[in-house]
């Protein structure tokens, strides 16, 4: 078939569904020959698959846009437009809201791809450009650099890495003009601002300042203009990316700042002293005490000064907080002494919850500044939700992170897999036709093993927190051994002593993409997340009126604190099935992107990495059920539309008495092909692509 003119022996077919054998290989080498002649798109109906070009393509042009405003997803070649302009209209024909959702494993393009969309959507809404409107639209769209400085690092998968999950929400009116929205963040990976590994960065934020700020504002802050001096931002040693140039980024993300209201001026200001001051954090180093007192104390005075400079705390309060911690003991309260691993430990709590803190307090100044001021003529009617989250990960050492983020890509997994099959279903339930159930992997049980209550993963991890007595991590692995030995997708080098690939400190899950092996060590102490009420004070005291703000909690005193707060587990279980919820409430819409190779090489086709892909995508199983059925359905007037000219009677007019499902079947009675199609309510369906092919090239003829 030759839809849109292009010849599938060149260019391979637009529609995995019109392949003529649905197997791995046809499949992968569809996508290959697409991919070499810069065609990165392909459907399989209507869930688009994206191959990270690693290039810029031509394709995303106002030309571009043009040509797909207002066109249904089969009228033009596959595009990333097409499914953002479907979203877009069946919100405004139908007032369905919807979403789109993006997965793909890290750096499969993701976050690109989320950009592209909001982009769409704002160069086709406000045609009389209402101030207000173009207002959100900018904001809208600056502010993702913002996001993007503090949310996302280089990584050894991505040198712009999202280290945060992004739902973001945007409110239409009823004349389909964008009128306000919101972002919610998931689970920032905040032992990122203490720890890198090698190869691997800070948040960009961090690497801005330091190359792109004046030396005016580095003196102020003790700063200089050298990411290698500063622990916190060394430790991967790749301070300089090729791809990315901080200095600019620093500019533009100034220059968002100062266009969104919402951030005033001396917060940005203060904002910047923050990330000076965890910095600085880094660079404090403890010793044990020359005197008997067995107290630390501090080794490097310079950063300490710096520190409690940009953070408006006295050095000595600062030293205090950080190796003393005051707790009650029987009703009494007394201070405690830290040794120099417990001072570093706190060192780092006080800098991961300062940065999470400040992350929060980013996202909701844009939050704050997204919504139009309300007014009656600007009354909210649908929703588009654009998701963009972490991917799929497995590093050389993977941690609680990790289990999250692989948890979250179950759950989407989860929910495709339900939507893929029921909107099928429903389909064919509504056309009153009969269809046959393709067999899928269900990954459910691979999330009941994580969030369970009782014997899921989170749910032993919590116990573990919450039992008194010398309770390490290895004590956390020997009880999940115990409870979860049988689980076909949970193994540990105790069950399983012949496998050396495992430390004595590990366990590994199957995970429906594959493989990762965790270190259970430092889980119990994430998942608790605590910040000594010491720190918290201390900021709450600060004399900088935005880092007061950001420690509300700091005002406490000891008897009113929550000894146990929910775990980092805990909640980040609930956000995920809040999330889950909110999607599957909307129509949604899905774009699958793959990665073509890990050496971000636009010319190289990795045939394994992708096989690997396809599979754990479920694509296969995708196009198979695409088909069990039916290959193609088209809605009867626009069937009459496309083929009305390969039957005499027919062709220029259809007989407008005749009911559409009747004309529909005199065209395919008179090519012979009646017998591969069945009438649905509202659509004819086509059984195999063939008569799909063969219908086309008898319109290719007469063209
Ligand atoms: P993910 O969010 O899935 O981890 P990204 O969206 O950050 O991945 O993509 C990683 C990199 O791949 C980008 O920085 C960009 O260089 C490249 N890339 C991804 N999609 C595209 C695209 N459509 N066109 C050009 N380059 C792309
Ligand atoms: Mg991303």
């Amino acid at each position: 078939m030759a839809l849109h003119g292009h010849d599938p022996k060149i260019y391979g077919v637009e529609d995995l569904v019109l392949l003529s054998t649905i197997d791995l290989n046809n499949v992968v080498d569809n996508l290959r020959i697409r991919f070499q002649k810069g065609r990165i798109y392909t459907y399989i109906g209507e869930v688009l698959i994206a191959v990270n070009p690693y290039r810029n393509l031509n394709i995303y042009e106002k030309d571009t846009v043009d040509k797909y405003k207002g066109r249904e997803i089969y009228e033009r070649s596959p595009h990333v437009f097409a499914i953002a302009d479907s979203a877009y209209r069946s919100m405004k024909r139908f007032g369905r809201d919807s979403c789109i959702v993006i997965s793909g494993e890290s750096g499969a393009g993701k976050t690109e791809t989320s950009k592209i969309i909001m982009r769409y959507l704002a160069a086709i809404t406000n045609v009389q450009q209402q101030g207000e409107i173009e207002r959100v639209k900018n904001v809208l769209l600056r502010s993702n650099c913002i996001l993007e400085a503090f949310g996302c690092a280089k990584t050894n998968r991505n040198d712009n890495s999202s280290r945060f999950g992004k739902y973001m929400h945007i409110n239409f009116d009823y004349e389909g003009d964008p009128i306000g929205g919101n972002i919610s963040n998931y689970l920032l990976e905040k032992s990122r601002v203490v720890r890198q590994q090698t190869g691997e960065r800070n948040f960009h934020v961090f690497y801005q300042l330091i190359n792109g700020a004046d030396d005016n504002l580095l003196r102020g802050f003790g700063l200089e203009k050298s990411a290698k001096k500063f622990y916190f931002l060394n430790q991967g040693n790749s301070e300089k990316v090729a791809s990315i140039n901080d200095s600019r980024d620093f500019a533009e993300v100034q220059s968002a700042l100062r266009s969104i209201s919402k951030f005033d001026r001396n917060d940005v200001e203060s904002m910047w002293s923050v990330i000076a001051g965890l910095i600085h954090l880094g660079n404090i180093k403890f010793r044990d005490s020359d005197n008997s007192s067995g107290a630390v104390s501090v080794s490097d005075k310079v950063a300490i000064q710096n520190a409690a400079k940009c953070l408006s705390v006295t050095p000595d309060e600062l030293v205090k907080s950080l190796t003393s911690q005051v707790v009650a003991a029987h009703g009494d309260i007394v201070k405690k002494q830290h040794d120099v691993n417990a001072a570093y430990y706190t060192r780092d709590a006080l800098a991961k919850a300062l940065y999470e803190r400040l992350f929060s307090w980013v996202v909701s100044q844009i939050n704050e500044s997204i919504n139009v001021q309300t007014s009656s003529k600007y009354s909210k009617s649908h929703v588009i939700g654009v998701l963009d989250i972490y991917g799929f990960e497995i590093f050389g050492s993977n941690s609680f992170e990790q289990l999250c983020i692989n948890y979250c890509n179950e759950k989407l997994q989860q929910l495709f897999i339900e939507l893929v099959l029921k909107q099928e279903q429903e389909e064919y339930e509504r056309e009153g036709i009969k269809w046959q159930k393709i067999e899928y992997f269900n990954n459910k049980v691979i999330c009941d093993l994580v969030e369970v209550p009782r014997t899921g993963i989170l749910s032993i991890l919590d116990e573990a927190c919450a039992s008194i007595g010398n309770v390490t991590d290895k004590v956390f692995l020997g009880e999940m051994d115990k409870k979860l030995k049988n689980h076909r997708h949970y193994t540990s080098r105790t069950l399983k002593q012949s496998d050396k690939s495992m430390g004595f400190e590990e366990f590994r899950i199957t995970h429906y993409a594959g493989d990762v092996t965790y270190s259970v060590l430092g889980f119990m102490d994430k998942n608790k997340d605590t910040l000594f009420q010491d720190l918290k004070r201390l900021l709450y005291n600060s004399k900088n009126r935005l880092i007061k703000s950001l420690f509300p909690d700091g005002s406490k005193s000891m008897s009113e604190v929550n000894r146990r707060p929910p775990t980092a587990g805990y909640l980040f279980k609930n956000s995920m099935s809040e999330l889950v919820k909110q999607l599957a409430q909307k129509e949604p819409h899905y774009i699958r992107c793959i990665k073509p190779n890990d050496e971000k090489n636009s010319s190289v086709f990795d045939k394994e990495r992708v096989e690997h892909q396809v599979l754990y995508l479920g694509l296969l199983e995708n196009v198979r059920v695409r088909r069990a059925g039916f290959a193609h359905r088209m809605p009867y007037d626009r069937f009459i539309n496309r083929y009305k000219l390969i039957c005499p009677t027919t062709w220029p007019n259809a007989r407008y008495r005749q009911a559409p499902n009747a004309t529909c079947t005199e065209i395919l009675r008179h090519v012979n092909l009646a017998n591969d199609c069945v009438e649905g309510k509202t659509k004819i369906f086509i059984r195999s692509p063939q008569t799909v092919f063969n219908l086309e090239e008898l319109r290719e003829q007469k063209l």
